[in-house]
């Protein structure tokens, strides 16, 4: 009964006929008053999970979610389609805050996106605990766990308010790449109780990885690109001063690409955002401040040309290739220098020992991957812990003979003794 009316919302409201797998579960879950974890890649449809049951349910769902940018797309994209929807956030000003806290009050909202931080704010907490919130759904909840890839101290706020509202709310949490750790991280900070758990797909079955060590990478790197210059690629580079410098070199070389970094202006980083979401630059060197809410499906390459920090990182930012399906590739130049440098930014950041110790152990699984024997797709779903798969067959291990030449040798000698 239940399913068959969410069914008609997904078509009314979303256009589409039949739920993603894992969506359909997880919404019947929320609306029979159950907590639920969401562990689904990327583009597996999380929102409308949430979204769905904040349409069906009484009073005001309240979505916490970390990015400002992300934050007002939805709301637009809600606003559109038919479901009142506003956000609260440091975007806006006394007079803004005030309106729309008596409208949030009116009742003239079926959602509300709040950034993690609005949650400090005493006077926002009290008007929460006058409203009737029936779901708190947290986007990218792999943010309150410290053995995530993007900690925000924040978020553990989030759990504070569980216990503060009047009637307690379905606890309702979705990240798209969590270990073990990172899951039971979120169901203790969040005060979840015996979430009901869907956990889809981790492999991705267009993607080809590869780890190349000891070349020389801008060699490679001219190589790569210089082949592949008229498909869409982004390149990855851990500091904004190897962002800078990648960029000039392949510039110089008479390739367009862009660059995005923290360093640069808004207007810079959103005209070369938008010129390469629209093809007008086919390639991108970028830190790892290019990242969430870029949605491009067309991107066949992702370089990584200095080792990412831990392996969520990397799957995460790798994984922005292929997003249409079509066979991508995702290849991580790594050299020894890199340990030193990723070693560097963790000493840099003056983490205390615990966090400390988490960011070290995190890298040396990093480290591992690059070292690994196995398909190198098939490492990557052990390390969260997903379903077994078979070897993928198109990694750069798995289509490695040097093995076999080498054993091929080896047996040679024997026999020649
Ligand atoms: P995630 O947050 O998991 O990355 P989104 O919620 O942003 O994914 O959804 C990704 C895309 O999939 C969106 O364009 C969304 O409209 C679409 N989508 C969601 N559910 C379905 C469905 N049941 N059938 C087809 N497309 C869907
Ligand atoms: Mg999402």
């Amino acid at each position: 009964m239940i399913a068959t009316q969410s069914t008609v919302f997904l078509k009314k409201y979303f256009g589409y006929d039949s739920f993603k797998s894992g969506q359909e579960e997880l919404i019947s879950s929320i609306l029979q008053g159950r907590d639920v974890l969401g562990v689904m890649p990327t583009g597996a449809g999380k929102s409308v999970c949430y979204q769905i049951p904040a349409a069906m349910l009484p009073g005001v769902t309240l979505v916490v979610s970390p990015l400002i940018s992300l934050m007002k797309d939805q709301v637009d994209t809600l606003q559109q389609i038919g479901i009142p929807t506003t956000f609260i956030n440091s975007t806006l000003n006394a007079e803004e805050l005030r309106e729309r806290f008596r409208d949030i009050k009116a009742g003239k909202y079926t959602l509300v996106y709040v950034a993690p931080e609005r949650l400090e704010s005493e006077r926002f907490l009290s008007l929460l605990e006058e409203l009737p919130i029936p779901l708190l759904a947290v986007d990218e909840a792999h943010c309150v766990s410290q053995w995530g890839h993007d900690f925000r101290p924040s978020y553990m706020n989030v759990g504070r308010l569980v216990g503060r509202l009047r009637k307690r709310p379905v606890v309702a949490a979705f990240t798209a790449t969590a270990t073990d750790a990172v899951k039971a991280d979120i169901v203790t900070h969040l005060h979840m109780n015996d979430p009901f758990r869907v956990t889809t797909g981790y492999s991705r079955d267009n993607l080809t990885f590869s780890v190349v060590k000891g070349v020389n990478k801008k060699e490679y790197l001219e190589r790569y690109v210089r082949s592949r210059k008229n498909e869409s690629g982004i390149v990855y580079a851990s500091t904004r001063k190897e962002v800078e410098e990648t960029q000039r070199f392949l510039e110089r070389l008479g390739l367009k690409v862009g660059r995005y970094h923290a360093g640069l202006s808004d207007e810079e980083r959103q005209r070369n955002q938008e010129l390469f979401q629209y093809d007008d630059l086919k390639w991108m060197v970028a830190t790892n401040a290019f990242g969430m809410g870029i949605d491009k499906s067309n991107v066949r390459y992702v370089v990584h040309y200095n080792l990412p920090k831990n392996i969520e990182s990397y799957y995460q930012e790798a994984g922005r290739a292929g997003r249409d399906g079509e066979p991508s590739e995702c290849v991580l130049l790594y050299g020894p220098q890199d340990i030193v440098t990723q070693k560097f930014l963790i000493e840099q950041n003056e983490f205390d020992e615990e966090r400390k110790r988490i960011e070290y152990s995190n890298l040396k699984a990093m480290i591992d991957y690059c070292h690994t024997t196995d398909c190198l797709q098939r490492h990557i779903v052990r390390y969260f812990g997903g379903e077994d798969v078979p070897a993928c067959g198109r990694c750069g291990v798995c289509t490695d003979d040097r093995e076999a030449v080498d054993v091929t040798e080896e047996a040679q000698k024997t026999f020649s003794c």
